[in-house]
């Protein structure tokens, strides 16, 4: 075991604080991993906040980890020391049902281990990357290209991949006319992933506030949502709607945006169910979808493609200690677009 300080929240209502925790030592087929950068994901703060049900505290978040390697086991060939890796939401799952096989680990029919909040397979609680070093199974680390910076690849580990996995899975290019509602973490990733598929990008979001980083993202097209001129003039417009809004919308004026055969993918998880009338849907043979972040190999795929195409997340990189105040501002919306702990700070 070994002892490193991480950042953790110990109720729904504290501050986040400093404090130390234990990493085990890597068995013959872990990846143990200095960490150098993790992202703040609006899912930390669901979690902390107790959003998604009482999480165990004390809860060390983050799942957009970039790190170097320090250690492998025995049985790890895939990776060596001093190797760029990374790691996302999982870090174990079950690898055996369907979902594991076909490389949809996310979707593990016997739970996936989730990187914080979760109980890993030896009984232990998982602790994210708001901490110096983590200690992962090889099949959930995955390679980061030299060419992509430590501080820029960590929030293509959950944002990047939230995107580009419903981008594959949905076939969108050059024919694509797709609309991303929102323009935050996960929306300016898929902004930019999609304009790097060939897409025409429009963004919908509340006003033009962010219209200009919009268009130089990629984004061909920029409209505001609260004129309701925009549903009329969009109406049966797009053939694939990415919702990155982690707040209730009215799902039936987004779909009639949608052209027949069109889909909406939910991907911003609000705390709320929403309502959606049959008709928005049955009208166009139109489809209300949703989407969980990867598997592990279309990880790997993301950011192979990211270095190969250049796209990298818009950060703020900060000191460990900004955390809280950092949580403040992505719940007021004020980050373009990703805040980026360096953990050497810790
Ligand atoms: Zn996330
Ligand atoms: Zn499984």
């Amino acid at each position: 075991m070994s002892t490193v300080s991480a950042y953790a929240a110990t109720s729904a209502t504290a501050p986040l604080t400093k404090t130390t925790i234990e990493r085990r030592e890597p068995g013959p087929h872990d990846v143990a991993i200095d960490i150098k950068f993790a992202g703040i994901c609006h899912s930390d703060i669901h979690t902390v906040k107790a959003e998604w049900g009482v999480p165990n505290y004390p809860v060390v978040p983050g799942h957009e980890i970039a790190g170097v390697v320090t250690a492998v086991g025995a049985e790890v060939n895939k990776y060596k020391v001093g190797d760029h890796v990374g790691v996302g939401c999982m870090v174990n799952s079950c690898g055996v049902c369907s979902s594991c096989q076909a490389g949809l680990e996310q979707y593990c029919k016997n739970g996936a281990t989730f990187t914080y909040n979760s109980t890993d397979k030896d009984g232990t609680p998982t602790y994210g990357g708001y901490s110096q070093a983590v200690v992962v199974n090889e099949n959930f680390v995955v390679r980061i290209p030299d060419s992509l910076p430590l501080d820029k690849a960590a929030p293509l580990l959950c944002a990047g991949i939230t995107l580009f996995s419903p981008l594959r899975h949905w076939k969108a290019g050059q024919d694509t006319r797709l609309a991303v509602i929102g323009l935050g973490g996960l929306g300016h990733m898929g902004v930019k992933l999609g304009a790097a598929m060939g897409c025409e990008v429009s963004v919908l979001s509340q006003s033009l506030k962010k219209m200009e980083d919009g268009l130089r993202l990629g984004a061909s097209n920029y409209y505001a949502t609260a004129d309701p001129a925009t549903f009329k003039e969009l109406r049966s417009g797009f053939d694939l709607i990415l919702n990155t809004v982690s707040a209730n919308l009215d799902l039936g004026q987004y779909m009639g945006l949608l052209d027949v055969d069109g889909t909406m993918v939910e991907l911003g998880i609000p705390e709320h169910p929403m309502e959606v009338h049959a008709f928005a849907l049955a009208a166009a043979r139109r489809s209300l979808s949703g989407s969980n972040i990867g598997g592990i190999a279309e990880t790997q795929e993301m950011l192979d493609f990211c270095a190969e195409h250049d796209v990298t997340p818009e950060i703020e990189v900060i000191e460990a200690d900004y955390v809280n105040e950092a949580y403040e501002r992505v719940l007021a919306s004020d980050v373009r677009y990703r805040f980026v702990i360096d953990i050497s700070s810790l």
